[in-house]
């Protein structure tokens, strides 16, 4: 089997990276079952993709009981879980001095606990089938430490922590672990940013860019969905474990 009628779970499918990955696969022949809190934009997305292979549920990763609901959701409906992609992040960034408790929590519940929710729910469906792929959206923020982005960068390490230990773990049951690890990619991800300051001087340095020089600093999230798509389509014995994707440009 190769991507076609793969069932795949994207939570965080509502936008961006998640959204790109939802419609190259469906191009390719996937089922697809797809999550996020906003539920008009899954329509959306599934509306454009159209027929039967696509169904879709507002989730909240946040919510350990929602996220196996969307997983329970692909065997009812498809029959097994083939890939189980977590996508779903934000991204505040703040300076540890500024002590953003609220933003704290929110980092560490989507980014880490939802990466969590999604391999709890998913493990047991996978074990019993001995097979089974979980991808995770790390970021090259889960290999390098930015100003201001600690707690982000935290929680991108953590992932990576948390998915090599998946994958030692899981190995002898046929349950493959990848991290697909983004640079700067254009999507909403910004306005997840609660930092005025560092949205504003985004913003000025912007306005001074080239489009040839955005070009070569900004991703579109339709690369990162072909790197989604390349780890999907390999056979069961081979595991890619860490995709950097970086724009050409960047550090
Ligand atoms: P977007 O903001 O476009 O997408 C984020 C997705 O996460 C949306 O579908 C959003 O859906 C979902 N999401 C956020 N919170 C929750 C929640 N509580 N429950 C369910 N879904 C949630 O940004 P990107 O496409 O850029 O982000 C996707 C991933 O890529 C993130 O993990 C991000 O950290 C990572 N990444 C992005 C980079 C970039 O430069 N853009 C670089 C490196 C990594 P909704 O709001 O509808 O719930």
């Amino acid at each position: 089997m190769t991507i076609e009628n793969k069932v795949v779970v994207i939570a965080g499918a509502s936008s961006g990276i998640g959204a790109a990955t939802a419609r190259l696969l469906a191009s390719k022949g996937a089922k697809l079952v797809l999550g996020a809190r906003r539920e008009e934009r899954l329509a959306e997305i599934a509306s454009e993709i159209g027929g039967d292979n696509v169904i879709y549920q507002a989730t909240d990763v946040t919510d350990k009981d929602q996220v196996k609901a969307l997983i329970d959701l692909a065997v009812e409906k498809f029959g097994r879980l083939d890939v189980l992609y977590n996508n779903a992040g934000i991204m505040p960034r703040e300076k540890l001095a500024d002590a953003k408790f609220e933003n704290w929590e929110k980092e560490i519940n989507i980014n880490i606990m939802g990466v969590l929710h999604g391999i709890a729910a998913a493990l047991p469906i996978m074990q019993e089938q001995n097979d089974g792929l979980i991808i995770t959206t790390d970021s090259v923020a889960g290999h390098v430490v930015y100003p201001e982005s600690a707690v982000y960068n935290g929680t991108k390490y953590a992932v990576r922590a948390i998915m090599e230990g998946l994958r030692q773990e899981e190995r002898l049951h046929g349950i493959r672990s990848t991290i697909v690890s983004p640079g700067s990619v254009g999507t909403e991800l910004m306005s997840t940013l609660d930092n005025p300051e560092m949205q504003a001087a985004m913003d000025e340095m912007f306005k001074h860019v080239s489009q040839e020089e955005m070009r070569m600093n900004v991703l579109d999230p339709e690369d990162i969905a072909n790197a989604v798509a390349y780890v999907v389509d390999q056979p069961k014995h081979v595991s890619i474990t860490d995709m950097i994707i970086r724009p050409t440009a960047q550090e």
